[in-house]
């Protein structure tokens, strides 16, 4: 049985929010089985707690941003796709600003912190969806397709008028130790002519060549240069799997992406459940370990 995980400890992380350029202070906390993540603003007085659910999505401009009853906590993607990278089911996660903190623009830092607390199995298996038609969604030039397989890998590429980015493809079977070595390290990037439009309306304030790529017409102004050569295209997969996190499950299928965002990324996920003959719920109760890696038995993958 591929049982549910949470924290075997608590860790409390402090760092800058990307648009407040404030310091934030969060603490992740063991949870029940079926909590799922939980969100709780601690600097409100008025705050209910708030599920990471693709259908608690309020904003996907500049981050993937939860919200209920107007408040909001925005840039949840990295440490989704962090938790969602390393088998965590479930956390209670308390913050005391309106942003996760951005720490180095990738999975990285979440990924230290949370393999340095450790996990614990608990007592009821874990949710496992395995996709049964495709489903797709289409904004202009960009799709996002969800595909039957019979393991969880994503395929993603972009395509942009820079010479040092150009068209870049990734695919990336699912494996903890995979999603650890070649994704979780890719940073966000940005273009400094949109850095500059962010800081005159206010935004951004947090943002850095400390958490962030930036490019101008011709060169990369970080001058530690890139973590991969193709870093652009592994950060849209570590966003694309913090987005699909928010499905609350252990999704088996292929993620075909092309120029996609998170308001794209979100609105496949709507589209998955918008129709239960879209998918299949199975008991991650069988004797087979694979679920771990994200594969489905051959009896489960999606006929
Ligand atoms: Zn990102």
């Amino acid at each position: 049985m591929i049982r549910q995980q949470t924290l075997a400890k608590s860790i409390s992380v402090s760092g800058l929010g990307l648009h407040t350029g404030r310091v934030v202070r969060l603490r992740m906390t063991p949870a029940p089985v079926d909590t799922g993540i939980v969100f709780l603003r601690t600097d409100l007085a008025r705050s209910l707690p708030i599920q990471a659910r693709y259908d608690n999505v309020v904003d996907t401009r500049l981050c993937t941003c939860l919200g209920r009853d107007g408040v909001t906590v925005g840039t949840v993607e990295h440490l989704m796709s962090a938790l969602y990278g390393l088998g965590i089911d479930n956390v209670t996660i308390d913050l005391d600003g309106p942003e996760v903190p951005i720490l180095d623009g990738s999975a990285q830092g979440w990924v230290e912190h949370l393999l340095e607390a450790g996990q614990v199995a608990q007592r009821r298996p874990r949710k496992v969806l395995v996709v049964r038609r495709a489903v797709e969604v289409r904004m202009g030039d960009s799709f996002a397709r969800l595909e039957p397989s019979s393991r969880f890998r994503v395929s993603a590429s972009i395509d942009f008028d820079h010479p040092l980015i150009s068209r870049q493809s990734f695919s990336f079977d699912f494996g903890r130790a995979g999603f650890v070595e070649q994704i979780c390290k890719a940073r966000t990037f940005a273009f400094k002519r949109e850095v500059d439009y962010l800081r005159s309306q206010g935004l951004a304030k947090g943002g850095s060549l400390d958490n962030a790529i930036v490019v101008d017409d011709f060169s990369i102004l970080n001058p530690e240069g890139l973590r991969y050569q193709d870093e652009f295209v592994r950060h849209k997969v570590l966003d694309a799997i913090g987005d699909l996190a928010l499905s609350g499950e252990q999704v088996i299928g292929h993620l075909r992406l092309d120029r996609s965002g998170h308001a794209l990324n979100n609105l496949l996920v709507h589209e998955l459940f918008s129709d239960p003959r879209n998918f299949r719920r199975i008991a991650a109760d069988q004797p087979d370990t694979q679920f771990d890696e994200g594969f489905a038995l051959p009896a489960f993958a999606a006929s």
